[in-house]
């Protein structure tokens, strides 16, 4: 038993308590120290201290396998790479110890922070002999050198794809930068996904991702999350988590969200999510509605940027969507939708609303991001008892270009206050690789809505220490359909315990990125010690 401090349950009749026992598999008791002691009155005792004990952190929406991928490969995020020079060094670095011909990833790179925006002539400074592929922070972009246009094909005239951009600059040659689904004309892809989601599903060895897989795992329960859904999956990841679930090489419970360009796969093999078991399973179907915030293709009612110039940019059109909801739904799918901007939560509501009255079911339909909901659009949100899946740690990575690309609405951008207040189901989540995947980061956001130089953005829409924790774990795991087995610290449920190695409760929120975690158990067992032991 854990005992003699503070333990969060998840448990909304009683949050908080001194003690836990659990076994090899479950929680058997919560209480104070005198309860717990009692019941189980010959269970080693660990003494909490200073320290504080929550569930196992669930990320309901995390790029786990790219996580890993980014994690092995050359890392260009902020505040490591902040300009142009800085990237063409990095990459100019990496070709030293990479032999010619072989490919140079980089993952990460936010060019909003930049003087201007980089191109492939900038990369064939850093190399000619490399094909260069320079991952956008948010995911939806990719920047390429020139010698991987050509390995490619992709000349000066090709047209744009549904969906996506080439951008050219102003005799008409593309830049190398590639928006959205233009993704795919560029990238070595190992499945074609045609325009349901940004391509990032490149060729590699099976081998390989499962090293990736392990790799984001591990580092996941060393931060405390023992759940985490992969929010888009093709074959390429599934198959990697398979193998890696297979081979006892998957650390952390894991959900796949299948892209939306498989359904008719699903539908014949008879499947619609809800399937697996406690480390690998089936959830939501995921699907696209508009671009990305941090990209600038966002679709917003009215264009952002200092000049407009953000129009955004939807990966289908009304009726399209309106089909596929349909589908989704009445086959019996949990559908989670990627929408950020305003103009594209509205046809995301209605196209839902449709679907929803259409076949009436329990279905905790998921808004991904869901990044400036209108205050009439949440209450449609919570009237129709959908989930939002928000990332507040945008708003440390990104918040100082949001308010100068949105000026006032940026105050209203991801507003949790609001959604809480109106009955919603709020899930915290981290959106790895594009942001930190440390729930430590993602709560210290939700509660300081800072940016990184400092600016509060619509602090009104704070949550506190204990909003924040059960959208983090309980509520995370309602999101999964997975609330009766993971999400709280309460007799049962299986032993997915957290202990932090500081007082949560007399943290100040900006300073709670530093809390580390002492141990994690995953089902009763201790698969992560901070301490080595
Ligand atoms: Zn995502």
């Amino acid at each position: 038993m854990l005992a003699g401090g503070h333990v969060f349950t998840g448990n909304r009749r009683r949050p908080w308590v001194e003690a836990v026992a659990f076994d090899e598999r479950a929680v058997l008791a919560v209480g104070t120290d005198g309860e717990v002691g009692a019941a189980f009155p010959n269970a080693e005792r660990i003494d909490i201290g200073r320290g504080t004990v929550v569930p196992g952190f669930i990320d309901a929406h995390n790029h786990f396998l790219a996580t890993g991928e980014s994690l092995g490969s050359v890392d260009v995020r902020f505040p490591t790479v902040g300009s142009t020079a800085d990237l063409v060094g990095v990459i100019a670095n990496a070709a030293m110890s990479t032999p010619p011909g072989e490919p140079i990833r980089a993952f990460g790179f936010d060019h909003a922070k930049y003087e201007r925006i980089p191109t492939r002539w900038d990369l064939d400074q850093a190399t000619t002999e490399h094909p260069v592929l320079v991952y956008h922070v948010s995911g939806h972009h990719v920047l390429v050198n020139s010698l991987l246009l050509e390995q490619r094909g992709v000349p000066d005239d090709a047209v744009d794809p549904p969906g996506g951009g080439l951008v050219r600059d102003e005799h008409g040659r593309l830049t190398g930068l590639c928006l959205d689904a233009a993704m795919s004309l560029v990238l070595p892809v190992a499945v074609d996904v045609g325009n349901h989601g940004p391509n990032f599903h490149t060729e590699a060895p099976i081998e390989e991702l499962v090293d990736d897989v392990e790799r984001a795992g591990r580092a996941f329960l060393a931060a405390g999350l023992t759940t985490v859904c992969d929010a888009q999956v093709t074959a390429r990841e599934l198959a990697a988590y398979h193998r890696a679930a297979r081979a006892d090489r998957l650390p952390v419970r894991t959900i796949a969200m299948p892209l939306s360009h498989q359904i008719d796969a699903y539908e014949e093999v008879g499947l619609a999510g809800g399937f697996g078991d406690e480390r690998l399973r089936i959830g939501a179907m995921k699907f696209y509605a508009d671009g990305s915030l941090i990209g600038g293709t966002a679709a917003f009612s009215e264009p952002y940027g200092a000049h407009g110039e953000f129009e955004g940019s939807m990966y289908w059109n009304e009726a399209e969507l309106r089909g596929m909801f349909a589908r989704a739904h009445s086959l019996g799918w949990q559908v989670g939708v990627h929408v950020q901007g305003d103009r594209a939560m509205q046809i995301v509501l209605d196209a839902l609303e449709a679907a929803i009255t259409g076949s009436p079911r329990e279905h905790r339909h998921r808004l991904e991001h869901a990044g400036f909901p209108t205050p009439e659009q949440i209450r449609r949100i919570a009237e129709l008892g959908l989930v939002t899946v928000d990332q507040p740690r945008y708003l440390f990575d990104s918040g100082d270009e949001f308010i100068d690309r949105l000026g006032d609405r940026a105050q209203r951008l991801i507003p949790l206050r609001d959604e809480l207040d109106a009955g919603v189901v709020v899930v915290l989540s981290s959106d790895s690789d594009v942001a930190s995947y440390r729930p430590m980061d993602t709560l210290s956001s939700a509660l300081s809505r800072r940016s990184r130089s400092g600016a509060t953005i619509g602090i009104d829409q704070a949550l506190t220490l204990d909003e924040a924790l059960f959208a983090h774990t309980i509520d995370a795991a309602y999101a999964l359909f997975l609330e009766d087995r993971i999400g709280s610290i309460e007799p049962g449920k299986l032993a997915d315990v957290v202990v932090l190695d500081a007082d949560l409760t007399r943290v100040a929120p900006e300073e709670l990125s530093s809390i580390q975690v002492r141990t994690t158990f995953l089902g009763g067992t201790r698969v992560y010690d901070g301490r080595g032991a």
